[in-house]
């Protein structure tokens, strides 16, 4: 696996093998790897003749300054697990290399921007756009793949690309959850064994929503996952709502597919989870 840590180097090396017809797919990371991220590499390993991986931890997309400081950054053993999954190149700038002087960055990202995560941590989605603008600009592949986990994120970031016209397919990929139902996230590590058993509400709410989809109403199946997750001891719940799954806006009625997003505080530990509902 090759290693880069400049724009510049990346951008070469990259250029010779474009030259020579190779597709390129590129997953975006901020490192602290697990299943969830290797999966990612592992499509994008099929379906392209390069993988490229980055790992950034952005600052600007953190609005919380502690998350950003208490960010796992296990770099040697994400560059063995890279390996492992035989990962092509992979793109370690550092914060300077990105962003090395003062840079205004603002894309209109409409209603997208201003629910669920975007209401609870104001300016993130700017911050990943601006991020997966620059990374895109200098890996230009020929396909990006996000995980489902991220669900507002794959929106966001898809609306970006239709905006800016850029030349990439989006793949969205399964969340790949442990066995116990919780999804894997960089963040589980910050939870203690009780908090684990804690956070497992979030899945089950989501399960449950998911198996009454069809007999229930909406608004049932809102009221009763809201309730279910209230009621958990330690569990701060900060939003469960069932959308549209293209637009994000609430659904009203069922018709067709629908998005359960649910985001929940567990100790100092912030997650989010989903679930796709079909009737
Ligand atoms: P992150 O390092 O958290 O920024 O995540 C990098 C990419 O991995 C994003 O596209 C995430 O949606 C994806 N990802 C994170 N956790 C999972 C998971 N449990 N299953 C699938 N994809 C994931």
């Amino acid at each position: 696996m090759k290693i880069f840590t400049t724009r510049a180097e990346l951008t070469q090396y990259l250029s010779q093998l474009k030259v020579q017809g190779k597709s390129i797919g590129f997953v975006a990371t901020m490192g602290a790897l697990h299943k969830g991220h290797i999966s990612l590499i592992g499509t994008a390993r099929k379906e392209n003749d390069l993988v490229v991986c980055s790992i950034f931890v952005n600052p600007t997309q953190f609005n919380d300054p502690k998350d950003l400081e208490r960010y796992p950054r296990p770099v040697e053993k994400d560059i063995e697990l890279l390996k492992s999954a035989k990962c092509d190149i992979l793109f370690m700038p550092d914060v300077k290399e990105m962003y090395p002087g003062k840079e205004k960055w603002h894309i209109e990202l409409g209603y997208l921007d201003t629910v669920l995560e975007a209401a609870h941590r104001p300016g993130h989605y700017q911050g990943v756009t601006q991020i997966v603008y620059k990374l895109f600009s200098v890996v230009r592949p020929h396909r990006a793949y996000f995980g489902q986990k991220d669900y507002q994120q794959v929106k966001v970031i898809t609306a970006m690309v239709r905006k800016k016209r850029l030349k990439v397919a989006m793949i969205m990929c399964p969340i790949i959850r442990d066995t116990d139902g919780l999804a894997m996230s960089s963040r589980n590590v910050h939870l203690s064994e009780s908090e684990r058993k804690t956070a497992l509400a979030l899945s089950k709410a989501l399960k449950t929503t998911a198996k009454n989809f069809k007999t229930h109403s909406l608004s049932d199946l809102g009221k009763q996952a809201k309730e279910f997750l209230n009621n958990v001891d330690g569990l701060e719940l900060e939003y469960f709502e069932i959308c549209n799954p293209d637009t994000l806006k609430p659904m009203r009625a069922k018709r067709g597919q629908a998005v359960a997003l649910v985001a929940a505080r567990v100790g100092k530990t912030r997650l989010i989870d989903n679930v796709l509902l079909s009737a």
